[in-house]
């Protein structure tokens, strides 16, 4: 089979998302499924809706495009701020976005009633992390100009912790959010359909037993696909950690010595790494490299160490004597390496369904 490749275990992903999904269910939250880590595969969002999850969401419209023409039934959310010049693609192909400047509300409410549609919007509230947010004090304004705007509706609250900053999710910043739920209703005598919480970082703050106030929706991507939490990358329980892998392809295998020979400058990105001198060990090098994947991010088997990396070259020496050229490797990836793993075109995509175990599809 072709290399690199990421294996992607449908089935896993379904169990992990279908795990989530009644667990919180338990507690009054839905789940929408993140895809932007896995591109928009059409084929792990038909897993998550089989699993489900109320609904899909991305940060790229491209990603939610594709999903679309592969006729997925499913509401689809732009999880980031529509850019201004994506406004009328948000409205055509998206039920609902996640927004912060009043300025993009007024023009998805312009593009949707070009289009005579209603759009939803999810307003996103700043809570300490200082990633994306309106600030708690202009709330009410950004709320009372958005219900004036025509073919636009008002879904909801959402915010977003621990992505920039590492702020975790507590009762007080999640309480915030109730609140503030709570002071948009009764000033303006609405009900909001949607509290949207965070994301797989907000794991351990639902299931730790607190009252979870108004909050009743995640976002969840890293914990579905990887079946980690994200603030300490523990395990969640019951949840397949192994459900994508990548593979790699040995192209050299030698006897090298660990120490460089000649005098040591900066390298392809402008490193100076330093090595501990091991003598001559069995070192490898594999098909794929910086370009591919995070290689910082890469678990690799037992007995295996990552040596280095550079553009299209990983290096790697193993106790055991598998090293031969023309064998496979296969790592474990995290967040960081999945994204770019997913990215790469040079990296095939492979599936392993759900139904049928014993067939991998290979899609280009
Ligand atoms: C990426 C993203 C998520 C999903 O985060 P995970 O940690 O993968 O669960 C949720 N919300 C927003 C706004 C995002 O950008």
């Amino acid at each position: 089979m072709s290399a690199p490749r990421v294996e992607i275990d449908l089935g896993k992903i379904q169990h992990n998302a279908r795990t989530l999904v009644e667990r919180l269910a338990k507690r009054g939250i839905s789940v929408t499924g993140v895809t932007k880590a896995i591109l928009g595969s059409p084929e792990v969002a038909h897993a998550l809706l089989l699993a489900g999850v109320r609904g899909l969401g991305d940060s790229r419209i491209e990603n939610i495009e594709a999903m679309r023409s592969s006729h997925l039934a499913a509401r689809m959310s732009l999880i980031r701020s529509p850019m201004l010049s994506q406004a009328k693609r948000v409205v055509k192909s998206t039920e609902v976005s996640f927004n912060t400047e009043i300025e993009v509300v007024r023009r998805l409410s312009l593009e949707a009633r070009k289009l005579d549609r209603t759009h939803a919007v999810v307003l996103m509230v700043e809570l300490g992390d200082l990633r994306e947010g309106i600030m708690p004090d202009d709330l009410v304004a950004v709320v009372r100009e958005t219900l004036s705007l025509p073919n636009i509706v008002l879904k909801g609250l959402g915010t977003n912790l621990a992505c920039r900053s590492g702020v975790s999710p507590d009762d007080t910043n999640m309480g915030t959010l109730s609140r503030l739920t709570e002071l948009i209703e009764a000033t303006f005598d609405i009900s909001l359909e949607i509290v949207s919480g965070g994301n797989s970082a907000n794991l351990d703050w639902v299931f730790g037993g607190t009252h979870t106030g108004r909050i009743n929706n995640l976002r969840l991507g890293e914990s579905i696909l990887l079946g980690r939490e994200a603030l300490h990358r523990h395990v969640i329980d019951g949840l397949h950690t192994d459900a994508i892998t990548l593979v790699a392809e040995v192209i050299e295998s030698k006897l090298k010595p660990t120490q460089p020979t000649g005098e040591l400058a900066q390298n392809a990105f402008g490193t100076c790494p330093t090595v501990t001198d091991r003598g001559t060990i069995p070192q490898a090098i594999l098909a794929i490299g910086i370009q591919d994947v995070d290689v910082c991010g890469l678990r690799p088997p037992k007995g295996t160490e990552i040596l280095g990396g550079s553009s299209d070259h990983l290096v790697v020496t193993s106790l055991t004597d598998n090293l031969i050229v023309g064998a496979e490797m296969a790592f474990q990836l995290d967040y960081s390496a999945l994204l770019r793993a997913m990215t790469s075109p040079f990296v095939i995509k492979s599936f392993k369904s759900a139904a049928n175990v014993s067939r991998l599809r290979e899609i280009a």
